[in-house]
């Protein structure tokens, strides 16, 4: 640190340069060499700054083009030597362009991996980069390599976890495709081969198989992408989960016969996406891998046929169809070999499955009214009853993965948590492919949330809820940052209020706060039988609209700004899929069943439907209201994972996908900015750097000028380089040794530069 200041070049020292430069005599005064110059289609280039007079710059970019600009066009950027920092926190100049080029710069040199202050960032390479194995495990672990790297991040939870005694999570984000499963893998590849030799380390990579099979399907974005719920429903080109295609193909003989297994193209539920293969995979032999891992982590023999009959059940669920029963429309199922094969797959009498799919149960009062169900209706029921299966048996497989790794109970009892989490969200104008949101919070322990379907070309309750859950990660990851270097700031005597950050709790009370929060309203109008999308944004509006959150649009569109950006959100569908679609008979049928895994389902069901409380929001309700509704269900596991989290030492990792063509090489700009943003990359730069993260005492500072008084030699110091009071501060340092009180400095991290 102390050469750093010695040989400070004259150019730097802006304030926190994230904001256009458009002070020309500052311009000038600073003597900025490069400027980013904004090309018509977005993009920048770089520039030398040849001139600068007035409020204009004449500028003379890459092919010798020289042109004069109004000077605040221009970003200034940062001087070669800077070029390819490996932490973001070291660039003088903090601005999209300066981040995306020095990003750009690693990338191009397969350094996928960059620090954004306490953040580890990470660019999707799509091909195999040499920075992987047991060498770069081995030099990770000696710190003889100091770039970053996943495989430091997950050093450093281990030593964390060994030293403070604190479990540890790895939090994830990103877009599809962005890598995120990767690099889960990544880490749980460093911490494997750094369990010290006890065996569960193969183990734990075992699990990875398993979780992929039953967790993950080919998308359009990504061929093995981590998804829930997409069980009923795929779009043309796209899988369901791969355990389905590999269990048609892979089961032996005796097995297929017992559970009456056909050829994928025999399965609605497969046959809709007219895709069942995924280049270079063989679906056999991925059965016998699953089979293998299964037994590694001890799932008996037993279970896993119990489980392979739950998979075949869902199957043969989407092959029941319907006949009409009278002339109102109702329905019921038709009793041939797909509604037979349920039934004795689950191990439920054929009337009771008939009855369920064909009715639903509903309380008024003290009155139990059955009423039948219309085509749609009893649809809906068959693969709602489909999804809860499926989603039950992941649950129940990653519970028992958990208890057979006995996670929490061997040696420290300590454990590293990895959290695969879906990003921040919002759609423009771009039109997406059919997908779904999943929080997986498997590996170490669990936490599925599951998330409907949606057809998307607008933001809607999905990006409603998982931009919600991003919200809370946002503030674990501002209050995480900041408490930190509030501890050492009081010990310093540093005043803390200076550091000023963005507080996201204003957002979170806008949909948390009850009765009036966008959660608690959503809830209410659900319960309304009446109620419509409409009548949904007509409330919300009503009740809202002073909230500085808040801002109501348009007919049935509301905006909310988000600590990422702002959002508009169309309420289509809102009420609907805030509606539980298991019917209370599906739960009923499950648990009537002799078979062991769906009685299992049922209680799991039933806990999770079950109010704690009874609020005085569902007083009024009628049928639903023995029901949590989705967007309820889903801030209980939000808080679950949240206080699971609240108990560890955090480690951030933010994934970004350059391009959409999952092809190596591509860098667009445009693309990986837009993720940065809603990551708030530069955001956490800038909150680290306005904190004071260089810190030396004044006799160090001033080492090399021979003084009594180091404060004032320091002070000259910072005053001769331009550095203004605001940027550093004066703390004192008490050495217990020697008894005495030393000045400390603390100096803003843009001056070091
Ligand atoms: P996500 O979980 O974010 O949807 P994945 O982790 O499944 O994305 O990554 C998508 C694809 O990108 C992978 O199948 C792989 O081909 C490629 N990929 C991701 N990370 C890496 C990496 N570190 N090295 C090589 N390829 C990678
Ligand atoms: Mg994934």
């Amino acid at each position: 640190e102390d050469s750093d200041i010695a040989s400070s070049p004259v150019h730097s020292i802006p304030p926190i340069a994230e904001t256009k430069w458009n002070d020309t005599a500052s311009y000038k005064k600073k003597k900025i060499l490069q400027s980013w110059y904004e090309l018509p289609d977005g993009n920048w280039e770089l520039g030398k700054v040849i001139s600068t007079s007035g409020t204009e710059t004449i500028i003379s970019l890459l092919q010798g083009k020289v042109l004069k600009v109004q000077t605040d066009c221009l970003l200034p950027a940062n001087p070669e030597i800077l070029d390819g920092v490996d932490d973001l926190m070291q660039l003088s100049y903090l601005n999209e362009p300066s981040v995306l080029y020095n990003l750009q710069y690693r990338y191009d040199r397969d350094m996928i991996y960059t620090k954004a202050g306490p953040v580890l960032v990470a660019i999707n390479p799509f091909k195999k980069v040499p920075l992987y194995g047991n060498e770069y495990i081995e030099a990770y672990k000696k710190k003889s390599i100091q770039s970053p790297h996943v495989y430091a991040i997950a050093d450093t939870a281990l030593r964390e976890m060994k030293r403070d005694e604190v479990n540890q999570s790895i939090i994830i984000s990103g877009e599809s495709g962005a890598g995120k499963t990767e690099t889960a893998k990544i880490a749980m590849q460093y911490l494997a081969a750094l369990g010290g030799g006890s065996g569960i380390e193969y183990e734990i990579l075992k699990t990875n198989p398993i979780l992929e099979a039953f967790g993950n399907a080919k998308t359009l974005r990504n061929d093995n992408s981590s998804r829930f719920s997409r069980v009923v429903q795929c779009a043309e080109g796209e899988r369901s989960y791969h355990m389905f295609y590999q269990l048609c193909a892979g089961a032996p003989s005796a097995l297929r016969e017992k559970l009456n297994l056909r050829n994928v193209e025999d399965y609605k539920y497969l046959r809709q996406s007219n895709c069942y293969s995924i280049a270079g995979v063989d679906n056999a032999e991925q059965f016998r891998n699953v089979m293998e891992a299964l037994d590694v982590v001890h799932v008996s023999k037993d279970d896993q046929e119990n489980a392979f009959a739950m998979l075949a059940a869902v199957l043969w669920l989407g092959n029941v169809s319907f006949t009409l029963i009278d002339n109102e429309n109702h329905v019921e199922p038709v009793a041939d070999e797909a509604l037979l094969t349920v039934a004795k797959l689950i191990g439920c009498k054929v009337d009771g499955l008939k009855l369920a799919l064909s009715t639903k149960k509903m309380k008024v009062r003290n009155d139990t009214i059955v009423q039948k169900l219309t085509l749609p209706q009893a649809m809906d029921a068959r693969d709602a009853l489909a999804k809860s299966i499926y989603s039950c048996l992941f649950d129940w497989l990653v519970e028992q993965i958990n208890k057979s790794l006995g996670v929490g109970k061997r040696r420290t009892g300590r454990c590293i948590s990895i959290l695969d989490i879906y990003g921040f969200e919002s759609f423009d104008v771009r039109c997406f492919p059919v997908f779904s949101v999943r929080l997986l919070f498997a590996t170490f322990t669990s936490a599925v949330v599951d998330l409907v379907r949606a057809m998307l070309q607008r933001n809607s309750f999905e990006q409603f809820c998982i931009n919600y859950a991003n919200e809370r990660l946002q503030q674990h990851f501002n209050r995480h940052l900041f408490k930190l270097e509030q501890e050492e700031y009081i010990q310093d005597g540093i005043d803390w209020t200076k550091v000023d950050f963005e507080d996201n709790q204003a957002c979170l009370n806008l949909f948390e706060k009850k009765p009036l929060g966008l959660l608690s309203l959503l809830d209410e109008e659900s319960t309304f039988p009446n109620a419509t999308d409409l009548t949904f944004a007509d409330k919300l509006k009503q009740h809202l609209k002073s909230n500085p959150c808040f801002r109501g649009e348009h007919e049935k569109a509301f905006t909310v700004s988000h600590y990422a950006g702002e959002v508009t959100y169309d309420t289509t569908g809102f009420l609907e899929k805030n509606r539980d679609l298991m019917h209370l008979d599906s739960i009923q049928l499950l648990s009537s069943c002799s078979s062991p895994l769906p009685q299992i389902f049922a209680s799991a069901l039933l806990t999770q439907s079950e109010k704690p409380v009874v609020g005085p929001l569902y007083k009024s309700g009628g049928a639903d209201s023995q029901k949590l509704s989705v967007a309820t269900k889903f801030k209980g596991q939000l808080f679950q994972l949240m206080q699971r989290l609240e108990n560890t030492t955090p480690h951030f990792i933010r994934c970004i996908k350059p391009n959409n063509m999952q092809s190596p090489g591509i860098y667009e700009q445009g693309l990986v900015l837009q993720q940065l943003r809603c990551c708030g990359v530069l955001e956490v730069v800038r909150i680290s750097r306005s904190g004071f993260p260089t810190r030396m005492t004044h006799q160090k500072f001033a080492r090399s000028v021979a003084s009594q008084d180091p404060l004032s030699v320091s002070v000259a110091i910072l005053h001769q380089f331009n550095i203004l009071p605001d940027m550093y501060q004066v703390g004192v340092l008490e050495d217990t040794r020697n008894r005495t009180l030393h000045g400390i400095l603390r100096v803003q991290s843009c001056v070091r530069g």
